[in-house]
Formats: structure tokens, sequence, C-alpha cells
């Protein structure tokens, strides 16, 4: 089938709730992708900053490959060997101790919330202790708890009553989140280290060191969403690790399986007790698919290859460089492109105008990038870039910038 018979078909066969680009991947390799009838694109979306690796890595080929042929799927009623060795390979990295594996961004947030309900129930004696506290402009997932405490406006319409008590508050702002704690009904506070689909916005210094105080007087517990700032995305493993700051929970998802489907929550010891079963009573959360050997395997690899391939180096570098030459356009178009933000290779050129349509002009000229926050071009090219292809999508957007403005 072309792919135009495939856009047919997918309007007839498929739910209508995406606003694809009107072309149809068929493969790709490193940082490039392929439409059915063999156009090339430069890749500046890796899948929204999840194929760290870039597309076919031979190292994750390989995992996934000898683990399908080896063992898919077992269930968690049993120790599994792919699962135990992905959360030792997470907790070494980090400063979490123990960790739980679901199958996306969302879930992931889920569990957090729940560990941080039930922790206070059951572990610190506190069941009042019910308000979740989020940040105005974050996003967080689409089920209805993550939705409930996602603080844009634009994705709940339709889909209440939500998930309550939640509180919004202002991002960067320590004195609301000083106002919003000092009640301690809360349970849990809820934080991206950098705000991605917001528009990608940085906190200012000390915000992240600010809130874990306050968490910490208030014996509430901090939950870092690093779903799309982890992984090494921000030339760290996780973004918080940039501040010398740790949370109580951390979630992560996208990058993790470099493509396969997986989500976790790592957490510290005492924090991880709000998730642990009590005797005689049911499993307090659980998922059929989550730690699945084949993703876990994806996770080991994903994890090694980024040791083994001096990843987070290239994410620092590379991401300096991108955040040069889109500081470049900046100068030289003004009029359209206000300014860049990011950190590593999670970089952002804000424009003076909604950014559909420059992406789409993008995608047009052979280069994929998407938009955040409404008026934000959104670069998270796989970790794995190199300067040339940088220049080449900057060559493109130069070009777009100058036609639109
Ligand atoms: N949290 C953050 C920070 C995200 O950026 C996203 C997705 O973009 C999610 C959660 C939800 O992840 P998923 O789409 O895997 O459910």
């Amino acid at each position: 089938m072309t792919s135009a018979d495939l856009i047919a078909l997918a309007s007839r066969a498929l739910i209508q709730n995406y606003r694809q680009q009107p072309i149809v991947l068929g493969r790709g390799r490193g940082v490039e992708v392929w439409d059915l009838e063999d156009r090339r694109y430069l890749d500046m979306t890796a899948g929204i900053a999840v194929s760290a690796l870039g597309h076919g890595h031979p190292a994750l080929v390989a995992a996934i490959t000898e683990q399908a042929q080896t063992l898919l799927h077992a269930s968690n009623l049993y120790f599994l060997e792919r699962q135990i060795l992905a959360a030792d390979a997470i907790t070494r990295r980090c400063f979490a101790d123990r960790v739980f594996f679901c199958n996306s961004g969302a879930e992931a947030n889920e569990a957090a919330l729940k560990l941080a309900r039930r922790y206070q129930a059951v572990v610190a004696g506190a069941p009042q202790r019910t308000r979740i506290i989020t940040t105005k402009k974050s996003f967080h997932g689409r089920s209805m708890a993550t939705l409930s405490v996602t603080g844009q406006d634009i994705y709940r319409d339709g889909f209440g009553p939500l998930i309550e008590p939640v509180t919004e508050i202002d991002f960067g702002d320590l004195d609301a989140a000083e106002r919003a704690l000092g009640t301690r009904d809360a349970c849990a506070f809820i934080v991206e280290p950098i705000q991605a689909e917001g528009g990608i916005i940085v906190p200012p210094a000390g915000y992240l060191a600010g809130l874990r105080d306050l968490c910490t007087r208030t014996g509430t517990l901090l939950i870092f969403d690093e779903v799309q700032t982890g992984i090494g995305r921000t030339g760290a493993w996780f973004a918080h690790q940039h501040e010398e700051v740790t949370p109580d929970v951390m979630t992560r998802a996208k990058a993790l399986g470099g493509g396969v489907p997986i989500g976790a929550i790592a957490a510290t010891d005492d924090a991880a007790r709000g998730l642990a079963r009590i005797e005689g009573k049911a499993v307090p959360h659980a998922s059929t698919f989550g730690g699945n050997p084949l993703a876990c395997a994806a996770a080991v690899a994903v994890i090694e290859t980024i040791d083994n391939e001096a990843l987070l180096e290239n994410a620092k570098e590379a991401g300096r460089y991108l955040n040069r030459r889109l500081e470049e356009l900046v100068a030289k178009h003004p009029a359209i492109a206000v300014a860049t933000r990011g950190r590593g290779l999670l970089q952002g050129l804000v424009l003076s105008q909604p950014a559909a349509a420059v992406a789409g002009s993008c995608r047009e000229h052979g280069l994929l990038v998407s938009v955040a926050g409404g008026v934000v071009i959104r670069f998270v090219p796989a970790l794995t870039v190199k300067r040339a292809h940088i220049d080449e999508a900057i060559t493109i957007l130069d070009s777009v910038l100058a036609a639109s403005s």
C-alpha cells in the first residue's frame, strides 16, 4: 500500500484522536528515517525523546533479539532475571534503592502518586494527607490521576471529575511552594526538573533544592518526573543530578527502553515502603507487563550502551553546540525566533508565533522536529547525534524561518 492509501485507511480505522503529520514512516537508521516512498528525513524528535540510541542501534537490536528467543514474558508471579538486572542498573546510577517497573510515563507517575498516598496512610500514619501539589504548565500523563496533576487545562477538557485534592502553583516559585506545603495536608509534590511539554522551561537555580528542603520539613514526598529528562537526555543520567538534589521518588519511561515500551519508578528505601506488600493483605500495586523480560533487556542494553559509547558526554557537548547554533538563528531572525532554552539534548527555540506551521515546513524540507508549549520548536534527537546532523538541521530551519518571517 502507498502512504496515501494507508492515510485514507487510517481515517477509517483509527480513532481520530491524534493530529499526525501526513507521512507514513517505514524504517529508520541512526538519526534518519524514511517514509514508504523512500523519502529521507533527519529525525530530531527521536520518537519524542524515546529513541536515545537512534534507530536500529545494533546493541539494542541484539539484546531484544536474544531476549525474544530466550523468554519474552513470564509475569511477576516469579522472579525475572532481566528485571532484577535492570533495577540494579538503575539504582547504581542514581539516589534510589528500589525500582518498580511499569509500561509508560503515565503509569510511572500513577504508581508514584499511589505510593505517596499509601505512604502517608500506611507508613506515616497520616491518612488525611491526600493532597497533591503540582505546577502550572506541567505534563505528567493522560491517565485520570496524572491528568489531574497536569497543570494545563487544554488536556483536561471533558474528562472531569478528576482526582482531588490537587493544588497547582507556579513553576519556579518557592514562596508559593512554601504556602502550599505549609498546610501539611499534602502527600506529595510532583514536579519535572525541566518542564518539557510545557515549553522546555528550566527552573531558577536553587529551585529543586528549595523544594527538597520544604518537602523534608513538612513530611511531603518529593516526586521528580524524569520521564522526558531522564536517561541521559540533559547530559546527566537524570536532570536533577545537575543540582545535587535527590527526590524521594523519581519516575522515568520514554528513553529507558530505547523504543521498547517501559516505565519505572525509583525510590528510596523509606519511600518504597509506600508500595511494599503487607502479609495477609492484597498486593498493593502491580502490572501484568511491568518488568517484562523483553523491555528490561532493552533497558539494560540502553543503559550499558550510554556508558560504553560515552553518550552522556555527547549529550552535553552536542547539546551545547545545538544551543549555540540555535542562538545564531535568534540573532539572524529576531522577528520570529526570540529565545533558546534547554539543557543538553533537550533544546527549544522559542518563536514569536505558534510553532506548528514552522515544524510542518521543516518536515516538507526533510527535517522532523516537534512542538512544545505551543510556540517552541523542540529538539530531542538521539543521544548519538553528531555535529554534522545538527548543522543539516540548522540549515533547513534557517531557510524555513527566512521564508516564514
Ligand atoms: N511525564 C512527562 C514529563 C512527559 O513528558 C510525558 C510524556 O510526554 C509523560 C509523563 C507521559 O508519558 P507517557 O506518554 O509514556 O504516558
